[in-house]
């Protein structure tokens, strides 16, 4: 630890000899000066911790330099002010308010001055690892803010580029699956007998990737979105509009979807569309052999005006151990006999949390059901 450096100011030698010893003998290490002028120029060049200060000097008092070492320096430096007896209250006033730390009366008590300078000390120190603690967490701010924006950036870059590569790998792909459905039709039972097997599965090879380009583009698509784009929506004509979009499956599993008068919401319609009719879609797709869906849609207000729905189906359920991964981009319970991508329910998070929101899942595991749970903003 660096030794602690004293300035001891005083134009009277007999006083400032007498305090020198005493601070010396406690073992700080104190220079001298006799006049406001001397004291200024050493404080400059020695930076000391503290400063003695007798108030009654020749050139300028002590008033005035414990003021000029305050606003001049920006290193922290304690002040004890020294005075005689006969000072008013208001001159002791006068010096704490220009920025002295302590005030003491003479004759000052040997113990008493040593113990208001280790108190003075002590609060210097903490002054100034509160100030050092206070600039690493500016700094660490700053970084934090750097980070966000440079993560901000590559996060929009990862979309562009999902977008760019679903979008354009669409076409080649329509182009190959024509072709083969082409090739198909016009030398059925013509090529060799295992060729219209190949072909087969290069058709279905087709129809999955296309599948998992198109969950990709809506992955990507639902970006977060300004709140000041969103619109009010209300909530049973865009799920009239899922189930519309969902007619030939709901038609085929003889599925029925009851809600009654939902509450108006705000954000992007499209988004919201795609939400309810992954959900319904996953209720209808998930149901229990034999059994049609019966798909129950509710909502509530919360506190925060924000509106909490439900989609409660009566299907094969989640086994709570999947609950949190099957949020996770492409994670599936199922595999092929199944048709599906795997980024649907990921896309759901993305709309939900991209309004503000949460989404989670309740299920007892097999064959008890599931239910979907999402918050979603208000109108
Ligand atoms: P997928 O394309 O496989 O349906 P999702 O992201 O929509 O992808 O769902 C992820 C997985 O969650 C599904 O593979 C399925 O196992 C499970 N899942 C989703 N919804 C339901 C549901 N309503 N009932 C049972 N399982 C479900």
């Amino acid at each position: 630890m660096n030794p602690t450096i004293i300035l001891n100011v005083d134009d009277h030698a007999a006083g400032r000899y007498a305090r020198g010893r005493l601070l010396r003998s406690a073992g700080y290490i104190v220079h001298d000066a006799a006049s406001g002028l001397e004291a200024l120029s050493k404080i400059e060049a020695l930076s000391p911790a503290l400063v003695l200060l007798d108030v009654n000097m020749p050139d300028i008092s002590g008033l005035e330099v414990c003021r000029r070492i305050k606003t001049a320096t920006a290193r922290r430096i304690a002040v004890l002010q020294l005075s005689a007896s006969a000072i008013t209250t208001e001159d002791r006033v006068g010096g704490l308010d220009n920025g002295a730390d302590g005030y003491l009366i003479e004759p000052v008590d040997p113990e008493v001055l040593l113990a208001t300078v280790r108190a003075l000390l002590r609060i210097r120190k903490a002054e100034t690892d509160l100030e050092l603690a206070n600039s690493a967490l500016a700094e660490a701010n700053t970084k934090l803010t750097e980070l966000n924006l440079s993560l901000t950036h590559s996060n929009e870059d990862l979309q562009r580029f999902a977008y760019l590569a679903s979008h354009d790998l669409q076409e080649p792909l329509k182009t190959m699956s024509s072709y083969a459905t082409l090739v198909q039709r016009r030398y059925r039972g013509k090529l060799d007998t295992q060729a219209d097997e190949f072909l087969t599965h290069i058709q279905q090879g087709a129809i999955r990737m296309s599948d998992l380009i198109r969950g990709l583009l809506g992955y990507a698509e639902a970006r977060q979105q300004h709140a000041a784009e969103w619109k009010r929506v209300n909530t049973e004509d865009v799920i009239a509009i899922a189930l519309d979009n969902l007619e030939r499956s709901v038609a085929k599993s003889r599925a029925v979807v009851t809600y009654g008068q939902l509450p108006a919401i705000r954000g992007d319609e499209l988004q919201l569309t795609q939400l309810f009719q992954n959900i319904v879609s996953n209720s209808i797709k998930y149901q229990r052999p034999g059994e049609p869906p019966r798909i129950a849609i509710n909502a509530t207000e919360d506190a925060d005006r924000l509106i909490l729905f439900s989609v409660t189906d009566n299907g094969i359920g989640i086994a709570p151990a999947h609950h949190k991964q099957i949020f996770a981009p492409f994670r599936r319970l199922h595999g092929h006999e199944v048709p599906g991508s795997g980024i649907g329910l990921a896309t759901c998070q993305r709309i939900v949390e991209g309004h503000g929101g949460k989404i989670w899942v309740e299920s007892l595991g097999e064959g008890a059901g599931t239910t979907f749970w999402f918050s979603l903003p208000g109108a």
